[in-house]
């Protein structure tokens, strides 16, 4: 992994050597994490993985069953005693927000100012301002039960956006949301942030999400940390199979690295030998998986195959090409320029080799696979 562009900001959080244990199950398995001031950190795992274990234990709504918690160089938990939640300076957005029934939106989210002292104008001048930007001013007078679920949703936000903390934690915040209000939400965190200089700690499945909106990401499987680097970097350099699939649409094709060094990676892939980019970093020479993704192949170029399936997208297309019984995706600009059955020809721009842990379901000896973590569609446009 190559060197941290944050190392040098203070922490706002640090995890060390954390276990958190249900009964038999290690939900959390000694994973170590900083997150600077101002930094948004995402935690990007499939469902199970241990998110939201962490957040609850960062949060304080669980113990750690071994190592420590701390907070702005303040230590706040280990596995013998813990500080109450309410002492702990973190604004939490999870997926179920409990608003105050017998209060009004606005009452809601002005409930975070008035806790930090401000007078009940003020408070509700800025509520009413949240209230705004999420595009729910017009429902300020209305109590809770009187809202959809949705805009119910937003107080939360809301509320929890006021809150002015050094850390806020997000627990899939917008696993519930419509499109456009996720949209609302994203920008409005970036603004936030930007203003406050908070930081962020943010759990999600949606890979996506996680590239578009942090400075890192941390991929978690079974509670353990299995990469942390930027965005580019885990999308670009996954450590193994499973990350790739993680984090993008991945084609992975059996091939040979024959040399590697400055950016450039020379590569055997049937028989053909071709130049593509790669890594800053010197790639070992031998026989490996290489990662394709849909944007690092193009049609026309010394390689043979045929189109097995075609998609228009709207602002690009994606073409499965089948080679030697194996398959890779690319996508291209534009509305198809072929039909499914065609036979074309294309080339690999740059390339991945993916060493690291050893993945059972990775299939290298039938040449190429298309693959996408549990649960999502394959080849989905992003
Ligand atoms: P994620 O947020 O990534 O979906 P969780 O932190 O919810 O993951 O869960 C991590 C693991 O801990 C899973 O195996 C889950 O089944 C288990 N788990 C979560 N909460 C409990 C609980 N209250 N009791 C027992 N096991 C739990």
């Amino acid at each position: 992994m190559s060197a941290d562009p944050l190392a040098a900001g203070p922490d706002v959080l640090e995890v060390r050597d954390l276990d958190v244990r249900y009964g038999e199950v290690l939900a959390v398995d000694g994973l170590s994490l900083r997150v600077r001031r101002g930094e948004m950190l995402a935690l990007l795992g499939p469902s199970g993985s241990g998110k939201s274990t962490l957040l609850h234990t960062i949060a304080g709504f669980q113990s750690p069953t071994a190592g420590e918690v701390w907070l702005k160089g303040r230590r706040v938990a280990t596995s013998e005693q813990a500080e109450p939640p309410e002492r702990r300076d973190v604004g939490v957005v999870f997926q179920n927000y409990a608003l105050w029934p017998h209060l009004t939106a606005l009452d809601n989210v002005a409930y975070p100012g008035r806790r930090r002292g401000l007078g009940r104008r003020a408070a509700r001048e800025e509520a009413q301002l949240v209230l705004d930007r999420l595009r729910i001013g017009h429902l300020a007078r209305r109590r809770p039960a009187e809202l959809s679920g949705g805009e119910q949703q937003r107080v939360g936000l809301g509320r929890a956006l006021a809150r002015h903390a050094s850390l806020y934690l997000f627990d899939e915040p917008t696993a519930h949301l419509d499109t456009s209000v996720r949209g609302v939400f994203l920008d409005e965190l970036v603004v936030r942030r930007e203003a406050t200089g908070a930081a962020g700690l943010y759990a999600t499945h949606d890979a996506e999400e996680a590239l578009g909106l942090a400075d890192r990401v941390a991929l978690l499987d079974a509670g353990s940390l299995v990469q942390l680097g930027t965005p580019e970097q885990v999308y670009a350099e996954p450590v193994d199979l499973w990350a790739a699939r993680l984090t993008g649409p991945a084609s992975v094709l059996k091939g040979t690295v024959v040399e590697g060094k400055g950016g450039r990676c020379v590569v055997r892939v049937l028989d053909t030998v071709i130049n593509v980019e790669s890594t800053g970093a010197a790639v070992e020479p031998g026989p490996v998986p290489l990662l394709v993704r849909p944007g690092w192949a193009r049609l026309g170029g010394e390689l043979p195959g045929r189109l097995r399936a075609v998609w228009y997208r709207g602002p690009h297309s994606d073409y499965l090409v089948e080679i030697a019984g194996a398959e890779v995706l690319v996508r291209e600009p534009g509305p198809p320029r072929h039909t499914a059955g065609d036979e074309v020809s294309w080339t690999l721009s740059r390339t991945w080799p993916l060493r690291g842990r050893p993945q059972p379901e990775a299939r290298p000896e039938t040449g190429v696979s298309p693959t996408s973590p549990p649960g999502r569609s394959e080849h989905r446009p992003r």
